[in-house]
């Protein structure tokens, strides 16, 4: 294998893959480097392995849904943005679908597919790509070129662009290296903190684990975010957990609480309640909900399963009516930042000029990706900042 390139990129994640694409794109000779044995183990695991590629949104949505760092990215996405990634992949073979909230899938509902599509430009475009190469050394020489140490090999390069992530989910490989380099070359990195997060729950978790509700709406500390909710053997997961992480302050004062039926308000339940009378207050719960949540409820309000509605006091129905709207539930705070999906924090913003990801201070040294002090909700809202900031570094 050759040792020297005009630029290296180091990770093999979404921004390295596509700053791998655009590098390559412009003729530069470019090599890849990647700890792991395969490119893209993280993003293989998005959209619960489907890979949520990106989001259809407006510009205003996507800067919405990245709560740190999306001012950042406006030279960013003039250049390149989420329906320029979804030309990239539609152009180069890939179909994709649009589901809920906006977020884009292969049609083939793998990520492998996305994966393949990223990797197959590479080789087309005459990328070197070296997996199972761990980086252990980053350095520059007196001739400006960066020496790349492996375990057996210095490569040399030009320019050298970091893609090595954040530091959540470190089995995926992504343990924190480039903040190593950033810090080696005296940039600032902010602090690392778990982002989209997991809630642990004091609650009875065994008797609603596993459940799956779409579009409820969870209301933490006057915050309501609507979207899909999943309860664990440890708590709440899914979407609106993960939003609402931002706001646990995990004190124990946490202000909580589930609206299962955001659509229908208490006097609509109330009113389909007193329509079916004759029949039993389970089997007119579960038309709204799930058996094993409506059966919850419902003992939870300390009515009994097979009682017929018209059996029951207007008490006990508005409580129960209350439950379903209004139900409280006890956070304890959010999983550690290896258990989270994101990492809040990293190599500080001021530190990097927003058209090109250089370093300000350190010449043809880039960064791209959740390395980056940027963190989005889940959604393909991080992916779509990974894919396009790695094409920005790759392409100047
Ligand atoms: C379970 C899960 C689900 C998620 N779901 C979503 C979602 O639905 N939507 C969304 O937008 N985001 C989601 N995310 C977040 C998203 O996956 C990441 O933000 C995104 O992968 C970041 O891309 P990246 O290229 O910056 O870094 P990564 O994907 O982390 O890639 C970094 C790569 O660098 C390599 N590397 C690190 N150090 C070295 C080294 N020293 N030498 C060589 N290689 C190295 C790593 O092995 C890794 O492959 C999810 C994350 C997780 C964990």
């Amino acid at each position: 294998m050759k040792t020297n390139y005009d630029t290296i990129i180091i990770g093999g994640g979404p921004a390295g893959m596509m700053a791998a694409v655009a590098s390559s794109y412009y003729g530069h000779k470019t090599l890849m480097l990647e700890k792991n044995k395969k490119l893209g183990k993280k993003l293989s695991m998005t959209g619960g392995g489907r890979c949520n590629v990106t989001n259809n949104g407006t510009l205003e949505e996507i800067l919405e849904n990245i709560p740190h760092g999306g001012k950042f990215l406006y030279s960013t996405f003039a250049q390149f943005d989420n329906h320029d990634i979804i030309a990239f992949f539609e152009d180069n073979g890939t179909p994709l679908k649009i589901e809920d909230h906006g977020r884009v899938f292969p049609t083939t509902d793998k990520s492998q597919t996305i994966i393949s599509a990223l990797q197959a430009k590479m080789v087309e475009q005459g990328v070197t790509i070296a997996t199972n190469s761990e980086v252990l050394s980053t350095t520059k020489a007196d001739d400006g070129n960066f020496l790349v140490k492996t375990a057996d090999t210095t490569f040399t390069s030009r320019k050298l662009i970091v893609t090595t992530g954040g530091k959540s989910y470190p089995s995926t490989g992504s343990t924190g290296y480039g903040h190593d380099i950033a810090r080696h070359f005296k940039l600032k990195v902010t602090d690392l903190k778990p982002a989209e997060s997991p809630l642990t729950t004091d609650f009875p978790h065994k008797t609603l684990q596993g459940i799956s509700l779409r579009e409820i709406t969870l209301t933490i500390n006057n915050h309501p975010i609507t979207h899909d909710l999943l309860f664990t053997h440890f708590g709440l997961s899914g979407p609106a957990a993960l939003r609402a992480s931002t706001f646990v302050t995990g004190n124990g004062t946490d202000d909580v609480t589930l609206d299962f039926l955001p659509t229908v308000s208490e006097d609509e339940l109330s009113d389909k309640f007193e329509e079916l009378r004759d029949k039993s207050v389970k089997n007119v719960a579960k038309l709204l909900l799930q058996e094993r949540l409506a059966e919850f409820l419902i003992t939870t309000a300390g009515i009994d399963l097979d009682a017929k509605v018209k059996q029951i006091s207007v008490k006990k129905l508005t409580e129960l009516f209350h439950l379903m709207k209004s139900f409280p539930i006890k956070v304890t705070g959010t999983m550690s930042l290896a258990k989270s999906f994101v990492t809040a924090g990293g190599v500080d913003l001021s530190e990097i000029k927003p058209k090109t990801l250089m370093s300000k201070t350190v010449e043809n040294l880039h960064f791209a990706g959740e390395v980056l002090d940027i963190n989005a909700h889940t959604g393909g809202y991080n992916i779509t900042s990974a894919l396009a900031t790695g094409w920005v570094a790759g392409i100047s």
